[in-house]
């Protein structure tokens, strides 16, 4: 027997947990579908090595479904600066003063109590199943994935690996950059593999938590430190946090092989002295990364968020972030589409999801792979560029700010001129 929904999402991780969250507490019936189940919180567990730093409008969007709090029970750390310098070495370097090519921005200066916190992806995850299941609206079904999806003029049907077949007016596809409900509606991508790849590392280090996140751009690619909580009294003086190096494939899978001690003196060495002492490092992976756009975010009864939707590059921390924005942007509509007594799937508020995320992402995308590139070239009238841009950005605080504010999440929008000018960059078409 077909079992009836509204909605059926497909990927429980943070965006999908989010939506059938705020789509439950709307009183829409949703059907939400993983096939893995995270891990309990466990406080004396080491951290997750997946963390992202969440923006004030994540946060914003997280207090609204009521997952806030249970993540700052479990654990978060607000950061109030991040900084951000050029450290290519070139004989241009020596012409400019060393001033000019490092810029920090601070919560104070924004006008705000902090810029953001960073949050381990299993703990945003883990408090947003709790209100989910608090939503008796809510069908939560774990253990297997979708093996089809159908499209009538009337509804989409699905079928689970064991044979169960759901059925509902609007599919969504939360289910992450493979997302297999976009291959199986025919939705194409367009993706292009960054050279490099981003080793994260969680570590333990000598000292008290930070209040910075930083990130230095080396020729070989950005180095990073994010901070994590107290080690507590396992460890005592030790706090935890967690390093990103980007680098070449073949440099990383060197790195990869090294033990912990010589992994710690090769850290050493590349990372900048600002980096505190490290003790430990309690577990590394590695992730290719891509830019990588679905040619369409909805397709009849289907529809993409999240991941499923556009990767980007993780330099700037803003992959959740955007999943998150494209969660609240279908949820509202989603409101207006019920409250008309339209078809979930109509496509007057369909179209209206395409028309508001697709810009903002792909001017996000282009912004990243303008840094990319920017920090990537050692050209001399690029690396003039992009020392004399830092320096503009030290020089001028208001425009500065404004940005930053927009990429904290603070501002809904981009200062207008910011805007046109991510609009007119080539290449804006093609992704
Ligand atoms: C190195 C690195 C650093 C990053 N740092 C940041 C950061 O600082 N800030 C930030 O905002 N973002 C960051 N990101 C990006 C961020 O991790 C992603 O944007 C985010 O995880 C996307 O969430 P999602 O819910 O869309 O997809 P996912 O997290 O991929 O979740 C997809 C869910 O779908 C489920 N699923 C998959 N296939 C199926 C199926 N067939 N059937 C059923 N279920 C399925 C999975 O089990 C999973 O639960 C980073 C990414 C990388 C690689």
């Amino acid at each position: 027997m077909t079992q009836a929904f509204d909605i059926i999402i497909v990927g429980a991780g943070m965006v999908g947990a989010a939506l059938a969250t705020g789509l439950g507490q709307q009183g829409i019936k949703v059907c939400l579908i993983d096939k893995a189940t995270p891990a309990d919180f466990d406080p004396h567990a080491s951290p997750d090595i997946r963390v992202s730093a969440l923006s004030a409008g994540s946060e914003r969007y997280l207090q609204s479904l009521g997952a806030w709090h249970a993540i700052l029970a479990m654990r978060a750390t607000p950061y109030r600066r991040l900084a951000v310098w050029d450290d290519t070495p070139h004989p241009l370097s020596k012409l400019l003063p060393g001033s000019l090519t490092e810029v920090e921005f601070s919560a104070t200066d924004l006008g705000a109590s902090h810029l953001g916190h960073i949050v381990e992806n299993s703990i945003t995850q883990n408090a947003l199943w709790q209100t989910v299941k608090r939503e008796p609206d809510v069908a939560l079904m774990t253990g297997q994935g979708i093996n089809t999806l159908d499209q009538s003029a009337d509804q989409a049907t699905i079928t689970l690996e064991d044979g169960t077949e759901l059925s509902a007016q609007l599919i969504i596809g939360a289910d992450g950059a493979l997302s297999k409900v976009r291959s199986l509606a025919g939705i194409g991508v367009t993706r292009d593999q960054y050279e490099q790849q981003a080793m994260v590392m969680s570590i333990r280090y000598r000292g008290q938590p930070e209040d910075i996140t930083w990130q230095g751009f080396y020729p070989s690619g950005p180095r990073a430190f994010l901070p994590l909580h107290s080690a507590g009294d396992p460890f005592p003086g030790e706090t935890w946090g967690s390093l990103v190096w980007y680098d070449c494939p073949a440099r990383l899978a060197q790195l990869k092989a090294l033990s912990d001690d010589q992994l710690m003196a090769e850290i050493r060495t590349a990372f900048p002295a600002r980096l505190p002492q490290l003790t430990h490092i309690d577990a590394k992976a590695s992730f290719p990364i891509a830019r990588q756009h679905a040619k369409q975010y909805v397709l009849n009864r289907v529809v993409l968020a999240g991941d499923a939707a556009h990767t980007i590059n993780p330099l700037a921390g803003q992959g959740v972030n955007l999943g998150f924005q494209d969660a609240q942007c279908l949820q509202g509509l989603i409101k207006e589409a019920r409250r008309s007594g339209d078809d979930l799937a109509n496509p007057r508020w369909l179209a209206q999801y395409e028309h508001q995320r697709r810009p903002a992402n792909r001017r996000m995308m282009l912004a990243m792979d303008l840094f990319y590139h920017l920090f990537s070239n050692q050209i001399p009238p690029v690396h003039l560029a992009r020392n004399l841009g830092l320096g503009a950005a030290r020089a001028l605080p208001f425009a500065r700010n404004r940005v930053a504010r927009y990429a904290m999440g603070l501002d809904e929008q981009l200062p207008r001129p910011v805007q046109q000018i991510l609009n007119r960059l080539p290449g804006l078409n093609r992704i």
